[in-house]
């Protein structure tokens, strides 16, 4: 056993793996503290990686060398590209992981990587609020480290609901982490609740499949690592069934019995991921849902319902199901429920995910308020990263809105927090066009040098992919078609890649992935301009630094309501002002007329001394 660790990581789910490896890609040596170790990598919801923007961040987790991306595709069951009617900047891949392989494979990952890990329940952090010196557990006592990563998902003072059962616990089967809570508390950090839920599983032998409407996986090459893992070849095919009257006349005789409606849960739950009674009470006059009935793994007993969450009681749920057409003689093996837990709010973060209140602790995944595991993996990467930067005595680093939904994420529940988990939409990113699924590895090959978390295999290939990404460029500038340059040509609308291929003799032979990726660049490049130009005049907000002013409150020259909005998001700079919901362009030119004030008569008053 180390005397002290460059980083402890607390938690061994999506976040917490993705935070360990980033540290030792760069040198660190690692420790993974989680409460069980055979239920690291985890996913605790449906079995299923990526999605519309979703499935963007694994590809930047990918460029950034994580490892969600090579374990989803290893694990591959079943492939769709959801938004395909819609254009390629908003294609979003999403696969139907086998759920244990993919955990397995997760965990052969850090045992590979040198992590050490250990099985033990974190209880609280050790030293001063401002600087800790480690962990304590509940077995190994105390644990040095020179950084901590807390990644505990939706394990602080986690409370699971199903009718009047309710018991402690991050997810079934699991413990519920109330002594870190609790020390996290005593240290005044600010945190609020959240709720979340997850449907019934059932036993596949007892479904009828043969009344479901069968979805078949897309045939197709994609994976979502640059490196081209392969695929373990398996498939399974998915359903989908429909919610009918009946469904909705048990639901809501049973309102009465849901531990949300009846005010047993506080905590608010995503919106947008509804439980089914939500969708009764919400929508009543809807009574056909779409369910999709998806494998736990290949050749699985179990079917995952996807959209029908619920924490109604057992007896309520069994009677739900069976109203399925299909489901008539399904037996549930594990029952919905709903988790209740604890995160930071975002005042706590910045965006670094360092915990601000202290110069060493970082939090990442759904602590930090977020919901979904490529979120938690995303902010687990780089609160990783920046925990080893921090033990090497480096300055953390922050990523741009710009250049990846990684950023945006970080960028808006650092300055402006989510009223409920916050999911990760193609919306949120102005720079959408720009931050496709394709492009990642270029978008975000110099954040992962900067970082220093590329291995040397992946920077070859990336560097590999932007050589050929430049050399492409090149050739649609040189070559003319119909008396127009390539770089022109392949804009014209409705021109599709093989129309350019086949129009271009310099083409010919052309990796196809980087090929079309760099089209698209070039289709939307008018728009990627003018967004970087607007962008890089709003730089100029972002380097101004608000970090001077101690108390908002004082400033004299923006609204109260300016003033109470900015103390309660302490924004860094002038842009994370201006992304304050109610926060108008004449309160930014207060700010602006408050620093000045400021450094004038600070420098007068050096001036005086001198
Ligand atoms: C019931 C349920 C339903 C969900 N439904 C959805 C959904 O519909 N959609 C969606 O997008 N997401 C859903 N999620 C959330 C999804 O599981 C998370 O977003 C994702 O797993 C978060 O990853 P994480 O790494 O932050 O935390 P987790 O995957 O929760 O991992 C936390 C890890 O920390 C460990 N840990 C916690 N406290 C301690 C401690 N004190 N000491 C040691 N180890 C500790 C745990 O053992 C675990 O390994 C659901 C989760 C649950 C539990």
């Amino acid at each position: 056993m180390k005397e002290e660790w460059d980083v402890i990581v607390v938690g061994g789910g999506h976040a917490g793996i993705e935070a360990a490896l980033a540290a030792r890609r760069m040198g660190c040596s690692v420790v993974l503290i989680s409460a069980k170790i055979g239920r690291i990598g985890e996913l605790s919801c449906n079995p299923a990686i990526g999605g519309i923007a979703k499935g963007t961040i694994v590809r930047e987790i990918d460029a950034l060398d994580g490892s969600m991306a090579r374990s989803a595709d290893s694990t591959t069951l079943h492939f769709r590209m959801l938004n395909r009617k819609k254009g390629p900047a908003v294609w979003g891949p999403r696969v139907q992981s086998d759920a244990k392989e993919y955990a397995r494979t997760q965990q052969r990952h850090l045992r590979n990587s040198g992590v050490t890990i250990i099985e033990d329940e974190v209880t609280g952090l050790d030293g001063l609020t401002e600087k800790v010196s480690g962990v304590r557990c509940r077995k190994s006592s105390s644990i040095k480290g020179k950084t901590v990563v807390i990644a505990a998902g939706t394990f602080l003072k986690g409370r699971l609901f199903r009718g009047d059962e309710h018991w402690k616990g991050g997810r079934i089967g699991d413990i519920s982490a109330d002594s870190l809570e609790d020390d996290i508390v005593r240290r005044l950090f600010h945190v609020e609740r959240f709720k979340t839920g997850t449907p019934s599983r059932i036993l596949q032998n007892t479904v009828n499949t043969e009344q479901l409407e069968v979805q078949k996986s897309e045939k197709t090459s994609f994976t979502f690592s640059y490196d081209k893992s392969m695929n373990n070849g398996l498939e399974e095919v998915c359903y989908v069934t429909y919610t009918n009257r009946n469904t909705m006349e048990i639901a809501k005789d049973n309102l009465h019995l849901s531990p949300l409606m009846v005010g047993r849960i506080e905590g608010t739950g995503p919106r947008y991921c509804p439980s089914y009674e939500d969708k009764v009470v919400k929508f009543p006059e809807r009574m056909r849902h779409k369910i999709y009935v998806e494998p736990m793994g290949y050749k699985s007993r179990y079917f995952y319902l996807n959209g029908l969450s619920s924490s109604l009681p057992r007896e309520a749920q069994e009677k739900i199901v069976r109203s399925l057409d299909g489901f008539s003689e399904a037996e549930i093996a594990d029952y919905g429920y709903a988790v209740e837990y604890s995160y930071f709010h975002y005042t706590e973060i910045d965006d670094t995910l360092r915990l601000r209140k202290t110069e060493n602790v970082f939090a990442a995944g759904q602590i930090c308020g977020t919901s979904g595991y490529e979120e938690a993996a995303g902010l687990g990467l780089i609160a990783g990263a920046n925990a080893g930067r921090v033990a090497k005595c480096l300055e953390p680093l922050s990523l741009s809105r710009m250049e990846s939904y990684i950023g945006v994420m970080i960028d808006d529940i650092v300055s402006k927090g989510a009223d409920e988990p916050y999911r990760m939409f193609s919306s949120r990113a102005e720079n959408r066009l720009h931050l496709r699924q394709d492009n990642a590895d270029r978008r975000l090959h110099n954040t992962g040098e900067l970082f220093g978390i590329l291995s040397e295999d992946k920077s070859e290939l990336l560097n590999g992919n932007l050589r050929e990404a430049g050399r492409i460029k090149v050739l649609l500038e040189k070559e003319i078609v119909d008396g127009i340059r390539l770089s022109k040509w392949c804009r014209r609308p409705g021109t599709s890649v093989e129309e350019v291929v086949s129009a271009a003799n310099s083409l010919a032979g052309i990796d196809e992935e980087v090929l079309k990726s760099v089209l698209l660049d070039e289709k939307y490049s008018g728009y990627i301009e003018r967004n970087l130009r607007r962008y890089e005049s709003r730089r100029d907000l972002e380097k101004i630094s608000l970090k001077e002013i101690s108390s908002y409150m004082e400033v004299e020259e923006i609204c109260w309501e300016a003033r109470e909005a900015l103390e309660k998001s302490r924004p860094e700079t002038l842009a994370g002002a201006e992304r304050i919901p109610g926060i108008r362009p004449t309160d930014l030119q207060g700010l602006l007329i408050y620093l000045d004030r400021r450094r004038s008569t600070w420098n007068n008053a050096r001036a005086g001394e001198i």
